[in-house]
């Protein structure tokens, strides 16, 4: 994609990532938060409360990955520690997305490991998709348990929460976010039913050398 350069692009790009979110059904009324990290570093991000079906630019914040505004404006969503921490810790990544999506959330809730189940997992994600430790939300170590999970891969379940991905571009990122649905609604319903068996190494060796070619490392 292009590099956001400016508020008006920055509010562009959102509103267009969070109307796809919510046509997907990835997210309802108030829930989630989404941001991006602009030219200069600085992160435009959801404001507090917005719903991303329907955000207005008065819905997004800017502020810097220490977190402090950069203009007057709204005051950022309360997970966005989650967000800042992420960009720090990888520079390669310039959007990421959280949702409490239903089966995310529900794998989440089980708090078990999604091994590579299907192939696009490990060329896109990098893999299987962990549960992070349990924290409560807004808090550093929710956070932390994101930007460790987002180090190894595009995406990290929280444990009895949601999901969060972390793209390169905009159409990165929803791919990613609709393949950790996917994946973890495949992984539900194919426990239901009986073994589940993970891609064989070998595959999973030749898909992860794709991923990081992807990825820019
Ligand atoms: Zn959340």
């Amino acid at each position: 994609m292009e590099m956001v350069a400016n508020r008006e692009q920055a509010v562009q790009a959102l509103q267009k990532i969070g109307r796809t979110l919510y046509e997907r059904g990835l997210v309802n009324g108030a829930e989630g938060n989404i941001s991006l990290r602009a030219v200069d570093g600085t992160v435009y991000i959801s404001a507090r409360g917005s719903r991303l079906g329907e955000l207005r630019p008065e819905d997004v914040a800017h502020i810097t990955t220490a977190g402090q505004a950069v203009e007057p404006g709204p005051e950022p969503t309360s997970e966005y520690l989650l967000h800042t921490l992420v960009y720090e810790s990888c520079p390669e990544l310039r959007v990421v997305l959280h949702t409490h999506s239903a089966y995310a959330t529900a794998v989440a809730v089980n708090r078990e490991n999604v091994p590579p189940l299907i192939d696009e997992m490990t060329i896109l994600l990098g893999g299987g998709i962990d549960v992070a430790p349990y924290a409560p939300p807004g808090t550093p170590e929710l956070a932390r348990g994101a930007a460790q999970g987002l180090r190894e891969r595009k995406g990290v379940l929280l444990a009895n929460h949601g999901a969060v991905v972390g793209g390169t571009d905009p159409a990165d990122a929803l791919k990613l976010a609709e393949l950790v649905e996917q994946a973890c609604r495949v992984f539900l319903l194919a426990k239901g039913g009986g073994t589940v068996h993970a891609i064989p190494a070998q595959a999973i060796h030749r898909q992860r050398e794709i991923y990081q070619r992807k990825r820019g490392r």
